[in-house]
């Protein structure tokens, strides 16, 4: 028997309530049990303590979510609404989730192990402007008018236009880390364009997500318009990319995962939206401002325990500043104090799990293995809890795997620059191009290497800086797709063209 999470005495009434019963599945506005009566645990990394039990999807309850939004999607009432009136539901939805702010952030921070401060006024917060930006699309969806140049017959001409149709019955899978802002990230345009969901959070965090799904039918968004099933990757997640009454699938998590599933989902030919990994680079040149590059660089790497996929793992500092840098950051890293969620001194938080804690264990022995030095940290943390010491590694080379691979988790490795014409390539010697960021205070450094670098978000004095307006993805292979801003909307929309003989 594994001992309940300490930290649910902490909880609020409502959250309290919330986790004091079995989470069923959320299908069809309805909560039910899995159809094979599975249910499976969710625990608080801060001493691996049992939560609650929640109810584990499988094939026939993924097949159950897509009848019911595919109904909704084909003809039902939701189909039949007005942009107006989309526009009005989501809006009230982004209030409820504003009304219950204080539950939602104490779920996710149980859930995954974030401070409290961070789930109400970071997560909870980007959720709400989140929704209510997507809101706002709903009524500004819009096509063109074309005048083809085919040769006309006998006197006739003709005229075409597009329209941005919603692309159907989405299912999106999202990670572990921001799981209210992912779920908030994913059904916000599905919901703006008129589509339907089939929403599977990680079985590591499914709570906020279920009580998103409660929100929705609270908010008026008809039954079956957004199903909640809780499950595993290799089970309900497989099950939703290969079912094919999903028109496209939208997936935040590993590029590992995210290859498997753009694999599989060519079967169907599914519309497939990827988010995926990253090592993104923080560049510090000399005459960056160091009160601001220090600290910033520090929280581009330890925001979230790491757990980021923008994190800025890989660290080039100018030489001649570059013990300054290195050691500025390293003692910030040592002054954190780590603790649960709940406790008001804990600066940083434990990892979402043992799995994780020890993967980002096996990441530092490589380092210290292969022969970088730890400036500060370079341990994880005995004990029930999923801590890692938050480690600063200087004494590195290309080849280490520290360099190489996605850590996710609060690790950073520094290497000097010498060459000020290499910084570019240096910088794209990665897989992936998801973020990175410039610190300096000369423009033609930062506008000249931010026209350089391979990589979906480009930040100058500031790293992981993310916003509803302002379109995020990866290059290469950190993802296929950009979510949010404007360009949110072409991921939920087919383009038809109408020509008509005038
Ligand atoms: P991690 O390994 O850190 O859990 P993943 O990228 O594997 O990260 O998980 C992200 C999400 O993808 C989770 O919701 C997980 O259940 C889901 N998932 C994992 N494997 C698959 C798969 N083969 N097909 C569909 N979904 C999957
Ligand atoms: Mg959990």
């Amino acid at each position: 028997m594994t001992a309940q999470s300490a930290q649910i005495s902490k909880l609020g009434a409502a959250a309290r309530r919330f986790v004091s019963q079995t989470r069923n599945l959320l299908i069809n506005g309805e909560h039910v049990p899995a159809r094979s009566g599975k249910t499976f645990e969710t625990f608080d990394p801060a001493d691996n303590g049992v939560i609650c039990a929640v109810a584990e999807a499988g094939a026939e309850d993924i097949d159950l979510a897509v009848q019911a939004a595919r109904r909704q999607f084909d003809g039902g009432e939701w189909s039949k609404l007005r942009p107006s009136e989309r526009e009005r539901l989501i809006l009230r939805l982004a209030d409820l989730v504003e009304q219950h702010a204080d539950e939602l952030a104490e779920l996710e921070a149980i859930d995954n192990g974030k401070l409290l401060p961070y789930a109400r006024f970071g997560d909870v917060s980007m959720a709400v402007d989140f929704l209510r930006y997507m809101a706002g699309w709903a009524t500004k969806i819009e096509g063109r008018t074309i005048h083809p140049s085919v040769p006309y017959v006998q006197e006739a001409r003709f005229w075409s236009y597009t329209l941005k149709e919603p692309v159907g019955v989405v299912g999106q899978i999202i990670p572990w880390n921001f799981p209210l802002v992912m779920a908030a990230w994913k059904i916000g345009p599905a919901l703006a364009t008129g589509c339907t969901v089939v929403l599977k959070p990680a079985e590591q965090t499914p709570l906020t997500a279920l009580r998103l799904g409660e929100l929705c039918l609270e908010a008026g968004i008809p039954a079956g318009v957004v199903n909640v099933v809780p499950g595993f990757g290799h089970t309900a997640g497989v099950a939703m990319v290969e079912h094919p009454g999903i028109d496209k699938i939208a997936f935040t998590g590993s590029t590992e995962t995210g290859k498997a599933i753009g694999r599989a989902a060519v079967d169907t030919m599914k519309r497939v939206s990827l988010e995926l990994g990253g090592k993104s680079p923080m560049i510090v040149m000399a005459d960056a401002d160091m009160d601001v590059a220090i600290p910033g660089a520090a929280m581009g790497i330890f925001f979230n325990q790491g757990q980021v996929c923008t994190a800025g793992s890989r660290l080039y500092v100018q030489r001649s500043v570059f013990d300054k840098v290195t050691e500025g950051i390293a003692e910030i890293a040592k002054s954190f104090k780590l603790g649960p969620a709940f406790a008001e001194d804990a600066q940083l938080g434990p990892l979402v799990s043992k799995a994780q804690q020890e993967r980002v264990g096996s990441y530092i022995q490589s380092g210290l293995d292969q022969g970088a030095v730890a400036l500060s940290g370079g341990r994880v943390v005995e004990g029930q809890g999923c801590f890692v010491e938050p480690t600063v590694f200087v004494n590195a080379n290309r080849d280490m795997k520290i360099v190489q691979e996605e850590i996710f988790g609060p690790v950073i490795v520094a290497q000097p620059i010498d060459d000020l014409d290499d910084i570019a390539a240096v910088a794209n010697d990665t897989i992936y191009g998801l973020g990175a960021s410039i610190w300096t205070t000369n423009l033609n450094t930062a506008h000249g290497l931010a026209a350089k670098i391979r990589a979906g978000s480009v930040w100058i004095n500031s790293h992981n800086i993310v916003d509803p307006a302002v379109p995020f993805g990866g290059f290469k292979q950190s993802g296929y797709g950009r979510e949010m801003g404007q360009e949110v909307i072409d991921l939920y929309t087919e383009t038809k063209a109408v020509t008509m003989m005038v």
